[in-house]
């Protein structure tokens, strides 16, 4: 554990691991345990009476698990950090622990689908109200807010059209009302923005895209003061869900690289927007790093960089956006995003398939909508494949 303040990218080589391991291994190993033994009935006693801290069973903790915990716990400058086996599982399980029927919570309308459609078709099942706003609607949010809301929560930046809510907006309509507040950060990661400076009570993040990394595993983190955080450990207790030790190493290996990925994609990003933005055959585009960004002052002000994600709208319909997409050779047709390779889709082809392109339009899906996860390829190979598949259009 390093006890002087460091930076980030120290932080996500060193944080949460302790110096001397076992059998001297310089990398913190896989407890591929479900469970944990006591030498004799007096141990124990002694762990239940909460005397020692010590693994007692898999679906409450797990060595490998704990370190990459605390790693991305000092990564987001958190008291504490829960691990899930997905950052939907994140998400859902720390809603359900935290709301109860009876209680309204306030959402955004860009987001995640499978959040939106969680908190708008289960919470709803369970008798919890739910409101959505849009994500720059400061007064909706505090219209919104009622008696029995408990809980404002949001995307920053959203998915897909990378809106960045003013967080210090959020937490002062928030305190006004006593409500919490809850920001997924998968997007930006830590590297980029901390929300909990910013005041956000909890920040949840998909591990399985930037913290990872690599496209190899699943994970999600919910990250915050101790009380609050642990509240949710024991929901996790109960109900299942924790990342299992293999890819809680995977994503510790994958943090080790954390810091020198999220620059690259940053930079690569920023340019390749750019690039976007000055193609013909591309009408819009969302990036918080443009200056055309609707959000870019207020990214500006909180962010260190704006990420890797992209999303641009082209000169052409549905099946141009195909013919660009078929034509490129580096990026993979892919969903997800933040990992080391480059991924592109059509959300109409991919999350919101299912709907029609009315349906798309009323949640704000139109067919000429393309979204780039930059990778960390050479920034000139990727603008060089951009150009001959936009040549297709
Ligand atoms: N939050 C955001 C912003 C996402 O984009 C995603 C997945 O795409 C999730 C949460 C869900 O994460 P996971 O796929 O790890 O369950």
């Amino acid at each position: 554990m390093i006890k002087n303040k460091k930076n980030i990218s120290t932080i996500a080589i060193h944080g949460g691991e302790e110096k001397v391991l076992p059998q001297r291994s310089l990398t913190f190993p896989i407890f591929q345990t479900s469970t944990y033994y006591f030498k004799d009935t007096a141990e124990l006693v002694d762990y239940m009476e909460g005397n020692v801290e010590r693994g007692e069973y898999g679906r409450y903790g797990n060595y490998t698990e704990r370190v990459a915990e605390k790693k991305l716990a000092e990564l987001e400058g958190a008291e504490e950090c829960v691990l899930f086996s997905t950052g939907m599982t994140a998400v859902t399980f720390t809603l359900l622990g935290m709301l109860s029927k009876g209680q309204h919570l306030v959402i955004t309308s860009d987001s995640y689908r499978r959040t939106r459609q969680f908190c708008l078709t289960y919470l709803k099942k369970f008798g919890i109200e739910v409101s959505v706003v849009e994500p720059d609607d400061y007064k909706a949010m505090e219209d919104a807010i009622q008696e029995n809301t408990k809980i404002i929560f949001s995307e920053s930046p959203t998915n897909p059209y990378l809106n960045v809510l003013d967080l210090e907006k959020v937490v002062e309509i928030a305190k006004k009302h006593r409500v919490k507040t809850i920001i997924d950060a998968t997007f930006a990661t830590p590297y980029n923005q901390r929300p909990l400076d910013f005041g956000i009570d909890i920040v949840t993040h998909s591990a399985t895209k930037y913290l990872g990394g690599h496209n190899d595993i699943l994970g999600g983190a919910i990250l915050g003061k101790a009380p609050i955080i642990n509240a949710i450990r024991d929901v996790r207790g109960v109900m299942g869900g924790i990342v299992d030790p293999h890819n809680a190493y995977l994503l510790i290996r994958g943090l080790k690289t954390f810091a020198l990925r999220l620059e690259k994609q940053n930079q690569s990003a920023q340019t390749i927007a750019e690039f976007l933005e000055g193609h013909p055959k591309v009408t819009r585009v969302y990036y918080p790093g443009l200056a055309s960004h609707v959000h870019h002052d207020i990214a500006v002000k909180q962010m260190k960089g704006f990420g890797g994600v992209i999303s641009f709208e082209i000169d052409g319909d549905l099946d141009a956006g195909s013919r660009m997409i078929d034509a490129l050779e580096i990026p993979f047709i892919a969903p997800s995003l933040g990992s080391v390779e480059t991924l592109i889709e059509q959300p109409s082809l991919m999350s919101y398939f299912e709907l029609s392109t009315e349906e798309r339009l009323a949640v704000g899906i139109k067919d000429n909508l393309i979204r780039l996860s930059v990778g960390i390829e050479d920034t000139q190979d990727l603008i060089t494949d951009l150009q001959q598949g936009l040549e297709k259009i």
